[in-house]
């Protein structure tokens, strides 16, 4: 089956906005939570001890993706496993908990597209620009808190359905010490129309949240003109394109590249679409009460 989609490029580069996006952690937005729910774990009492723990996969899949990591960076990552683990005993966050594959299946699995979206954009890695990330159905920080630990400039807001999710977020931005971090409760739908997020964001970003044709709508609306929504998707990915290219089209997108791609120490087909926002989202969009899911475009 002819799976490798490689599509045509973008001539010209996307202008990314310089705006100086000064400490927007725990800013005002009124859906933000601002104090985590539970008591924040204490990374040295927990039995996946931190910083300690080494993570061989993770370090050397960065390598091969271009993406070096610091001792300290590598020290976040191991915090945030040990987390994750933890917390994993009361909230059900994630199904993956072994060292090996939350390294691959989780870390490496969300930074396989971040040299994607900078070339997209023409920057170069790392990246130093604060562009302007969105991650929506973020769950448990996948993919959106690995890219902001790999590329610690990004302004990132992570947003979820699910308060319980925002809550164990609260505790890994606090406890890893990530700064420029927004969190935000709400459905995607939703959000896609308030004021304060719609068409904010250089980059929108989402893996294992809906299928394409629903997930267009969901992600378009928060992208700004000229910016990127990034899809990750599994081997149906080009079936999925096709099912959706209505949807993207009248959102104001053009998919620009449905990249397979290989991740580290990952014997698993994966893709990443990068979709640009061509022009606005119609106002109509998203719809409410469900309808982006029960009657995708
Ligand atoms: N992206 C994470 C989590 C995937 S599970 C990962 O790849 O591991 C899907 C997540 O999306 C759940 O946490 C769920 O609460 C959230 N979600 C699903 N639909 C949503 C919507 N319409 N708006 C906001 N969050 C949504």
């Amino acid at each position: 089956m002819p799976v490798a989609v490689e599509m045509g490029r973008l001539t010209s580069p996307i202008v990314v906005e310089r705006g100086s996006i000064v400490n927007r952690v725990r800013d005002t937005m009124p859906t933000m939570t601002t104090g985590a729910q539970e008591p924040q774990a204490d990374p040295s009492q927990s039995p996946a001890s931190a910083a300690a723990l080494p993570m061989p996969l993770l370090a050397d899949g960065c390598r091969q993706l271009g993406l070096a990591l610091t001792p300290a960076q590598e020290a976040q990552f191991a915090r945030y496993y040990a987390l994750l683990v933890e917390w994993n005993e009361r909230l059900n966050l994630t199904t993956i908990t072994a060292p090996t594959d939350v390294q691959v299946k989780h870390y490496l699995d969300s930074l396989v597209a971040l040299p994607l979206i900078a070339e997209e954009l023409g920057v170069q890695l790392p990246i130093m620009k604060p562009l302007r990330v969105a991650d929506v159905g973020t769950g448990a920080g996948f993919p959106g808190v690995p890219l902001k630990i790999a590329a610690p400039a990004l302004a990132l807001t992570l947003m979820d359905g699910t308060q319980k999710k925002i809550a164990f977020l609260e505790a890994i931005v606090a406890t890893l010490g990530l700064q420029n971090v927004t969190l935000v409760h709400g459905r995607a739908e939703e959000l896609g129309r308030a004021e304060t997020q719609r068409e904010r964001y250089d980059v929108v970003v989402a893996r294992a949240v809906a299928p394409l044709n629903v997930l267009a709508e969901y992600v378009l609306p928060l992208v700004r003109v000229g910016g990127l929504a990034v899809a990750y998707k599994g081997p149906s990915a080009p079936q999925e394109f096709i099912d959706a290219r209505k949807a993207i089209a009248t959102l104001g997108g053009e998919a620009v590249r449905l990249a397979p791609v290989t991740v580290p120490h990952l014997d698993e087909r994966r893709y990443i679409l990068l979709i640009k926002k061509v022009k606005a989202s119609p106002s109509q969009y998203p719809r409410g009460q469900g309808l982006a899911r029960k009657k995708p475009l």
